[in-house]
């Protein structure tokens, strides 16, 4: 029955598996990353995110909390056009973040942007 709106499913995070080092890396390579809102400013624009269930503040949330298993796959449907990153009110260089993120959860390193 559809009654207009949705319940989410609960989060849980494991802490035992859950690790702060992805977000130190690219706070590292990034640091405007750090300054983050979540204010969803990133989604109402994000060309990826029309198309797919991609979500860039969802994204950068993950990675934040350490919840990383699966943000390799989610950085890759991002198409780099950075729409995000013009309309960002904090002014993060999320292109940079949205590689950051892709280069340290890669199984194997894919550029070398050190
Ligand atoms: S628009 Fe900027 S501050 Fe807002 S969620 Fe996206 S990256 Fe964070
Ligand atoms: S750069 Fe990626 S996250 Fe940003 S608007 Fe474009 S597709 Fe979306």
């Amino acid at each position: 029955m559809d009654f207009g709106y949705s319940i989410n499913q609960s989060s849980k995070i494991d802490m035992d598996r859950a690790s702060g080092d992805i977000a130190a890396q690219v706070l590292r390579y990034e640091p405007s990353f750090a300054v983050c809102i979540g204010c969803g400013a990133c989604m109402a624009t994000c060309s990826a995110g029309r198309f797919t269930p991609f979500n860039l503040r969802r994204l950068q949330l993950m990675v934040m909390r350490g919840q990383t298993d699966s943000v390799h796959a989610e950085a890759e449907k991002c198409m780099l056009c950075g729409k995000c990153r013009l309309i960002c009110p904090r002014g993060i260089n999320t292109r940079n973040v949205l590689l950051a993120i892709h280069h340290f959860t890669a199984p194997a390193p894919t550029l070398d942007i050190r």
